[in-house]
């Protein structure tokens, strides 16, 4: 079933994502994840795509595993600034051959070991998106930030950019995290005053490790709200309670989320069924 379909029905859809293993060692454990997470019957299960290649070609057989196995939908991420448009046509047809209909396609992190752009590589997502429409019938899904990109200054060039993105043939966006959701109720009022209309996925990041978080909060320029902070602060050096009050705010975010009208939610559960049962078990009389 095409994501867009389901998004467009009158319902909560809450998603969960899993990355596929560094290693051909970590399969299996990282396949008992996914059954664990896929038993929570969620909307669908988006598969991270390792921007080096290490660990891309794991990403058709999970995205294959949920969709066929667990008889969950899966969406595939597709990343395309480190690799040749040969070799992301190549993962574009054994997409088709797995049958699997979603696609979330991505520009990827700049390769810091090359010059850039380069010829037969794609620059921009949008790039990428024209050509998966070209070659076979999906449902593409793209990223958008609430805080911006990264690398861009100004927040109207990110809106502007991303509504050139959509306009190549998006059906639904998917956040970045963020940890205050009145970050995203504004990007949502500014993205709809500029005419992108598709249905957006609020990305919602359960924290499980204070430590890292904090860094990955400084490289992708995401605001860490005092309330946070101060969880972060306090339990981040104790992993049981970080791993449980990081599901608390998460759930916490979620429920301001549906009590403002968003029904289609993503969590950035990662490769933790513990954390995406305990957000579930949080949500089981609101959802
Ligand atoms: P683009 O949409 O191409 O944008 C990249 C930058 O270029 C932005 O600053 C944009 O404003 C700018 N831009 C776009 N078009 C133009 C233009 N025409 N002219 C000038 N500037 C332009 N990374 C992975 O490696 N693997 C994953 O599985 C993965 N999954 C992700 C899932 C989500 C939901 C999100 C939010 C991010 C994910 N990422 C993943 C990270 C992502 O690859 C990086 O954030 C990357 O830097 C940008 O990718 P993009 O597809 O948003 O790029």
């Amino acid at each position: 079933m095409k994501i867009i379909d389901r998004l467009r029905e009158d319902r909560i859809n809450i998603s969960f994502e899993v990355f596929p293993p560094k290693t051909d060692a970590g399969f299996e454990s990282v396949l008992k994840a996914v059954d664990e997470i896929g038993a929570l019957n969620p909307a669908f299960i988006s598969v991270t795509y390792g921007a080096g290649g290490g660990t891309s070609r794991n990403t058709v057989s999970i995205a294959s595993h949920i969709r066929h196995d667990l008889g969950v939908e899966s969406l595939a991420h597709l990343t395309c600034a480190s690799s040749t448009k040969e070799v992301v046509g190549q993962v574009i047809e054994e997409l088709k051959r797995e049958g699997i209909e979603n696609v979330l396609a991505l520009r990827g992190d700049i390769p810091h070991d090359a010059a850039f752009p380069i010829s037969n590589r794609y620059q921009y997502a949008c790039e990428l998106i024209e050509d998966i429409k070209l070659r076979g019938d999906f449902c593409i899904g793209a990223a958008c930030y609430p805080e911006g990109h990264v690398e861009n200054e100004h927040k109207k060039d990110d809106i502007r950019y991303l509504k050139e993105k959509v306009d190549c043939g998006v059906d639904f966006l998917t956040t970045q995290m963020f940890f205050d959701n009145s970050i995203f109720y504004n990007f949502l009022y500014r993205i709809r005053e500029a005419g992108i209309m598709v249905p957006v996925l609020p990305g919602i990041m359960p924290v499980t490790n204070g430590k890292q978080i904090k860094r990955i909060c400084e490289l992708s320029g995401t605001a860490l709200p005092q309330r946070f902070r101060a969880i972060v602060d306090r339990f981040g050096d104790n992993p049981k309670a970080m791993q449980r009050a990081g599901a608390v705010y998460a759930s916490d975010q979620i429920i301001d989320l549906l009590a403002n009208g968003i029904e289609n939610i993503h969590v950035y559960s990662m490769n933790k069924p513990e954390t995406a049962r305990a957000i579930m078990s949080n949500l089981s009389e609101v959802i």
